[in-house]
């Protein structure tokens, strides 16, 4: 979260609810239920430090809702971490996975740190004291994490240890983004950007686009943002803009995406590079800030960084005209309603970045089946349900004349209403009588 919005995160997330619920024709006594978080938990973290001394982190896992599944959700390291956001993530997280239709409800967990500031030791330590403080909290089939912002591999990998010590087995399935050696699967460390390149492939069919007249701007250019640009320009995508944490580069006739993956990768540092054929060098390209990345005359424009990055200061300069939500929460409530009065396409977080989930499910069944699948059946599977959800939510705003984030709630509740309705509601318990 990068402004002072942080506590009326979890409100305007549910703030979605009720008219979302009007067109998936739910019961209010679901849309009740999803207003409150099934469980919340708050642990203190005593790390010792290198130097010896000891410091102590507070850490959150928030269980939303588990009507369709054990709840599922990854854990942030942020210096912002907050209850707030937790909350607000874990809610995104039971629509996200009803969204796609796996069968989890929604989680998520953070810690409050920058772990740029901590030793590979010290990160491992905190990672292992998150996890004893929470083995009785999460569980193959109660609650599974994964990673988040500044969360990785390496650190699923010790928390999946350090649950399976607790436990005395080896429960793979607790957790998912683990290494490929301990049981992770293919094709997750790409699912995301994957997931949201499908999207945009659906829409570039039901549009009619020309991918070589496209331009694309990415803010965050981390995981997310790398993959789904990196699949984008090897279809012809003109990447004109990227930017991470400390700034960002454009050039107006588009870059070499995989060099510049390269670089990044290399140095941590953006740096434009022109390539023709096989010879590659670097060039100039303008510096640009994060403000003028978001507000470039682009065709489509992904937010891969954080929450609250298009809010109302900025909405009124925004101009692509569509913007398809890799990071989670980019958009406030008030931008976003300005921007969908002006007509701007937007592809919600909530489906945009559901190809990591996706795949999270399937590690987990995996690790279940103790039976694992080539990277091509995992990404085939992958396309399939994002191009069929993407549609389904497509069909569902065209029929209400709504916008692309009101359908794609909707099409979550009704899979949530389903199950919860499923137990009875009210008008059941009162015809029983
Ligand atoms: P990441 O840590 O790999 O990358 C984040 C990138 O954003 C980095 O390049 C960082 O430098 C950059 N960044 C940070 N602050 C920025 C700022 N103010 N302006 C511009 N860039 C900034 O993280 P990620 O996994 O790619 O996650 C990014 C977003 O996508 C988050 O909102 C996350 O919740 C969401 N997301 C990720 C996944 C996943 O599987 N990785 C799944 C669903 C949603």
């Amino acid at each position: 979260m990068t402004n002072a919005n942080t506590d009326t995160l979890f409100a305007d997330a549910i703030g979605r609810l009720d008219q979302a619920g009007k067109i998936a024709g739910l019961d209010p006594e679901v849309v009740e239920l999803l207003k409150h978080p099934k469980a919340v938990m708050h642990i203190s973290i005593p790390v010792r430090m290198d130097d010896g001394s000891l410091k102590v982190f507070e850490g959150y896992r928030v269980r939303h809702n588990n009507h369709r599944g054990p709840t599922k959700g990854g854990i942030r390291y942020h210096p912002n971490v907050s209850l707030d956001e937790v909350k607000a993530l874990a809610f995104w997280m039971t629509c996200k996975c009803a969204v796609v239709g796996i069968p989890f409800g929604g989680g998520k967990g953070g810690v409050t740190v920058d772990p740029r500031d901590l030793s590979h030791m010290e990160l491992e330590r905190l990672s292992r004291g998150f996890i004893r403080q929470l083995a009785d909290f999460i569980g193959p089939d109660v609650d599974i994490p994964a990673p988040d912002v500044y969360t990785n591999a390496r650190i699923m990998g010790w928390m999946m240890d350090e649950y399976s010590k607790i436990k005395r087995q080896y429960s793979p399935a607790v957790i998912t983004g683990k290494p490929i050696p301990l049981g992770g699967s293919l094709g997750r460390d790409d699912a995301t950007g994957r997931g949201a390149y499908y999207c945009i492939k659906e829409l570039e069919k039901r549009r009619g686009w020309d991918p070589t007249k496209i331009t694309v701007a990415v803010q965050g250019f981390g995981n997310g943002g790398q993959n789904a640009v990196k699949l984008l320009h090897a279809d012809g995508y003109k990447i004109v803009a990227v930017s991470d944490s400390r700034g960002g580069i454009y050039k107006p006739e588009g870059f070499d995406v995989p060099s510049l993956i390269q670089i990044k990768n290399q140095s941590r540092k953006l740096k434009a590079v022109y390539c023709d054929g096989s010879v590659c060098e670097a060039i100039q390209a303008d510096s640009i800030n994060n403000e003028q990345l978001l507000e470039l005359d682009v065709d489509i424009l992904i937010p891969a960084a954080l929450e609250n990055q298009i809010t109302s200061a900025n909405v009124s300069n925004i101009k692509a005209k569509v913007i398809v939500e890799v990071a989670n929460g980019p958009t406030t409530p008030q931008a976003d309603a300005a921007l969908v009065k002006n007509g701007t396409l937007i592809v919600p977080d909530i489906l945009a970045n559901a190809g990591g989930v996706t795949v999270s499910y399937f590690e987990w069944v995996q690790n279940r089946q103790g039976f694992y699948w080539p990277v091509q059946e995992v990404q085939d599977r992958l396309e399939k349900i994002m191009r069929a959800e993407l549609n389904a939510v497509y069909d569902l705003m065209e029929l209400h004349k709504t916008d692309m984030r009101t359908a794609a709630y909707a099409h979550a509740l009704k899979r949530i209403g389903e199950a919860v309705e499923a137990g009875g509601t009210q008008r059941y318990f009162s015809e029983a009588n």
